[in-house]
């Protein structure tokens, strides 16, 4: 491990792990093994820069668990990648994949890089270089491990990954499914991108609908109406906050790194958006009041808070001080271990996030799933759908002689595309995770937080799978 890490992440992951350990079953034997990293690949290459300069990089490929294969995880390009980290990352994937019941290890990777300092071209060298290192080692594969995006990477680099490993597979049938996370047009699905803010949105739906939990915090039961604060407009945050004030919340405070604003009549998420776009600063936006500081936001008055930007905003020195009584964990560790304390003590529900931004390997799940039959979701069902739903609406309307007009003929109509199926997947997948965790929960009073029943969710999946398996007989 390296050796200039002062805090060890995976660590605090295990500390989580053992804190809900002694509310399951297993012996110790099946626990040490469902924490343990699996497989730790570090690796160094060399890489010629356009100017001429060589330089030898960092990167790892972590596979965690093996209790299901392949392995899952994204890879990540920042100057704070790290064996611990990356670890701590691929631990978390485990826990994730089992809670959400998507059938694969964790795993995760990382190039210590800031991909802001290195040309396009010099970027697809190194993602082609990474990649072939994992095949050498068989880190890689449709049935093996699938890597994904993570911090600095995207569709971009997954489109070069996938390139890479069919070029050196060919005849591979099942080649494209040896990542996702890609373009639509080089196997990608649809609606990946608004997936992770999309299954925040469904995950803390679900629990404003649960009359206990309301009814514990004080709150009415339902989005409608909640004032919501979200931190971080970029990918998880702005689909998050979108979907929530279309359902009806007011989004009450939006911070970003240079400022934050608050409307108690509610922000319009979109046109923020375009305002911090045009003016490069989300601050003086129109009928809005600035905050002095942007970390100010995360103490304001409203009922739901939702960090989705870094990790340990909500920490010792400032937990005390928010003010809502539900935190919506869409970013990845946005609360230190003393902050859970402190919201533990004062009654504040933290809706942990190891379940709750899970969306994105959900549908990362899909894809695979797309990639490995080779046809589109809908494509067989669709058009049968339609000609059915028009035989029903022609049906009413011979028998009502009333006609069914507008939107409503076309939304009865409307047969089932890739993205319907897409959300429809999501949104069972969310709930039913939601509703789980929370059952575990409420039948162990003992239980002292949401985060511990869902690590408990976890192991007792991954126990039960290691058990089944035959490997402890
Ligand atoms: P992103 O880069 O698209 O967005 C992060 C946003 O946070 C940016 O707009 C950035 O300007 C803002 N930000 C940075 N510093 C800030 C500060 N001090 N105060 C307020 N805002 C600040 O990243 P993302 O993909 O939306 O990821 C956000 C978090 O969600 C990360 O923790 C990530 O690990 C986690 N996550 C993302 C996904 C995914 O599918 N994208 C999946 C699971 C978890």
């Amino acid at each position: 491990m390296s050796s200039n890490v002062p805090y060890s992440f995976f660590k605090s992951i295990e500390r989580s792990f053992d804190k809900a350990a002694i509310f399951t079953n297993w012996d110790n034997g099946i626990l040490q093994q469902i924490k343990q990293c699996n497989s730790v690949y570090q690796m160094r290459f060399p890489i010629k820069r356009e100017n001429g300069e060589i330089v030898t990089l960092e990167a790892y490929r972590v596979q965690h668990s093996h209790h299901k294969t392949p392995c899952k995880g994204g890879i990540r390009f920042s100057m704070a990648v790290n064996q611990d980290e990356v670890m701590a990352l691929a631990a978390l994937m485990t826990y994730k994949c089992a809670i959400v019941n998507v059938p694969f290890g964790g795993a995760k990777g990382g190039i210590k890089i800031n991909p802001r300092e290195y040309t396009p071209y010099e970027l697809e060298k190194i993602t082609r270089r990474y990649t072939a290192e994992l095949i050498k080692k068989n880190f890689i594969g449709p049935g093996t491990d699938v890597p994904a995006p993570d911090y600095g990477t995207g569709e971009r680099e997954m489109a070069w990954i996938l390139d890479t490993y069919v070029a050196m597979h060919p005849g591979e049938i099942d080649a494209s499914g040896c990542v996702t996370g890609k373009p639509v047009s080089q196997g990608g699905v649809r609606g990946r991108i608004e997936a992770t803010g999309l299954g925040v949105f469904y995950g803390l739906s679900e629990i404003c609908n649960m009359p206990s939990l309301m009814n514990n915090l004080g709150l009415p039961v339902g989005v409608k109406g909640k004032r919501i604060c979200v931190q971080g407009l970029g990918n998880v945050g702005y689909h998050t906050a979108l979907f929530f004030q279309q359902a009806g919340a007011l989004i009450v405070g939006l911070a970003e790194y240079e400022g934050a604003i608050r409307n108690y009549d509610g922000l319009d998420v979109e046109k923020v958006f375009l305002h911090r776009k045009k003016t490069a600063s989300i601050l003086d936006f129109p009928g809005a009041e600035n905050f002095a500081k942007s970390a100010d936001a995360l103490e304001m008055d409203c009922d739901m808070l939702i960090p989705a930007a870094l990790e340990n905003v909500i920490n010792a020195e400032n937990a005390a001080r928010v003010k809502a009584k539900i935190v919506g964990e869409a970013a990845n560790g946005p609360l230190t271990p003393e902050a859970d304390e402190i919201f533990n003590l004062k009654g504040t529900l933290v809706v942990p996030d190891m379940y709750l931004n899970a969306g994105g390997v959900t549908v990362s799940y899909f894809e695979w799933l797309k990639n490995l039959s080779h046809v589109r979701y809908g494509r067989l069902e669709k058009r049968f759908s339609e000609n059915m739903n028009h035989h029903i609406v022609n049906q009413m309307e011979e028998l009502t002689g009333k006609t069914i007009n507008g939107a409503e003929k076309e939304f009865l109509l409307h047969g089932a595309d890739e993205i319907d199926l897409v959300r429809s997947g999501l949104e069972e997948t969310m709930v039913g995770a939601t509703r789980e965790i929370v059952d575990i929960w409420q039948r162990t009073p003992a239980i002292p937080d949401m985060r511990t029943a869902a690590y408990v969710c976890a192991i007792n999946k991954v126990g039960t799978s290691y058990a089944e398996l035959g490997i402890f007989p």
